[in-house]
C-alpha cells in the first residue's frame, strides 16, 4: 500500500504517522527520493487494514492499494495449485478434472438415480441436484428441501457418485451432513454469516460467482470461507448479468484465467446457468475446457419439457453422453 501525504506536512505529524504505521505492525519507507511529494510504502500484511481509515487521517492525501486485500486465497502466498478432494478420491485442481451433473432440482426417486445412473455412464464423477432451490418467484417449486436430500444419498448409494447440492442458510447444515460438497449459490455469495458457517466445516465448498460480482469480491467471499478455516473451495463461473438479454447471462470466459492466475484454488465453468438454453451447453463447455477450467457443472433431466425448474436448458442423458465425449476428447488434444 503506498499513502500520499499532503506537501506542507510537518515533522511533528509526520512521525506521529509513522508510529502508527509501526503500531499496526507494517513498516513504513519513505518512497518520496528528494521531491515535493511525500510518499510512504507500508510494507507488510496490509490485507487486513481498512483502505478508508488511512483516507480520514488528516495529512493522508491519497491511498493506493498494490496488493489484493485476499490472503489466503492469493496465489502470491500459495503458489501451488490447490487440489480439492470429495468422497471416493474424486479430485478438482491441479491438473484434475470432473464433471458434475445431474437435474436442477432433484424431484422424485425414479427420476434422481435414473439420472445418477446416466450421468455416471457418459463419465460425470459428481452428481449434482437441488434440494433447497432459491427460485426468482415464491410460487415456483421450492425443492424437496431435506427429502431431497435423502434422495440424493439414496442415488449416491446406488452409484457411488459423490453429491454436491446448494445450502441456503445456516439452519440447514444439519441435513448436510452425508453431503459431499456444500454449494453456496450465485444469491448467496455474498451470505458472509453462510460464507463463515460453511467456512467452520470442514467440506468442500462450491462458491458460485454471483450476478454482478466483480473477480476480487468473488475472491473476498472465498476468503470469508477460508478464514474460517476451511481451504477446500472450488470457484464457479456462472454466467454474469450484462446488457445482453438474449440469453439468460453472459458466460464470463476470461473469469478461469484470469482467476487461475489471481489464485490457486479450482475453478469450474457451469454453462447451463450461463446460457439459459439446452443447445449453447456443448459450445460454452467447450470454451470453458479450452479455457483451463478445471471442470463443469451441467444440468442434466431424463425429461426436461416436464422438469420442474430450469428445463430448457437441461440436456438430455444422450446429449449430456455426446457433450461429455467432446469435452473428453478436448482434453486429451490439449494434453498432447
Ligand atoms: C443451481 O445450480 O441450481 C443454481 C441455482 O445455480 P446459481 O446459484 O448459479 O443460479
Ligand atoms: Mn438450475
Amino acid at each position: 500500500m503506498i499513502v500520499k501525504l499532503r506537501k506542507d506536512v510537518s515533522e511533528e505529524s509526520l512521525s506521529k504517522f509513522i508510529k502508527t504505521i509501526k503500531d499496526l505492525g507494517l513498516s513504513p519507507s519513505d518512497l518520496s527520493s528528494g521531491n515535493s511529494e511525500k510518499l510512504i510504502g507500508l510494507i507488510g500484511d496490509t490485507a487486513k487494514l481498512d483502505i478508508n481509515n488511512f483516507r480520514k487521517i488528516d495529512i493522508v492525501e491519497d491511498v493506493i492499494r498494490i496488493q489484493e486485500p485476499y490472503k489466503k486465497a492469493n496465489r502470491k502466498f500459495h503458489p501451488e495449485d490447490t487440489v480439492v478432494e470429495l468422497a471416493n478420491g474424486v479430485k478438482i485442481g491441479g491438473g484434475n478434472f470432473q464433471i458434475m451433473a445431474g437435474p436442477c432440482s432433484v424431484e422424485n426417486e425414479e427420476q434422481i438415480i435414473e439420472v445418477a445412473k446416466a450421468v455416471k455412464e457418459a463419465g460425470a464423477t459428481i452428481l449434482r441436484g437441488g434440494a433447497f432451490k432459491p427460485r426468482t418467484s415464491p410460487y415456483s417449486f421450492q425443492g424437496l428441501g431435506k427429502e431431497g436430500i435423502d434422495l440424493l444419498l439414496k442415488a449416491k448409494k446406488a452409484t457411488g457418485l459423490p453429491i454436491v447440492t446448494e445450502i441456503m442458510e445456516i439452519s440447514q447444515l444439519k441435513y448436510f451432513e452425508d453431503v459431499d460438497m456444500l454449494q453456496v449459490g450465485a444469491r448467496n455469495m455474498q451470505n458472509f454469516d453462510l460464507l463463515k458457517a460453511v467456512g467452520a466445516t470442514d467440506k468442500p465448498v462450491l462458491l458460485k460467482r454471483g450476478l454482478s460480482a466483480t473477480y476480487e469480491e468473488l475472491l473476498m467471499s472465498a476468503e470469508y470461507i477460508m478464514a474460517s478455516g476451511n481451504s477446500n473451495v472450488v470457484l464457479c463461473e456462472r454466467g454474469i448479468r450484462t446488457f445482453e438479454t438474449e440469453t439468460r447471462n453472459t458466460l464470463d470466459i476470461t473469469a478461469i484465467p484470469y482467476l487461475k492466475e489471481k489464485t490457486h484454488l479450482p475453478v469450474i465453468i457451469d454453462p447451463s446457468h450461463a446460457a439459459g438454453a439446452a443447445k449453447f451447453v456443448r459450445p460454452l463447455s467447450l470454451a470453458g475446457v479450452g479455457a483451463g477450467a478445471d471442470g463443469l457443472m451441467i444440468e442434466v433431466h431424463n425429461d426436461p419439457s416436464k422438469a420442474l425448474s430450469d428445463g430448457p436448458q437441461a440436456l438430455r442423458p444422450q446429449e449430456f453422453d455426446e457433450v461429455a465425449r467432446k469435452v473428453f476428447s478436448l482434453r486429451k488434444a490439449m494434453e498432447a
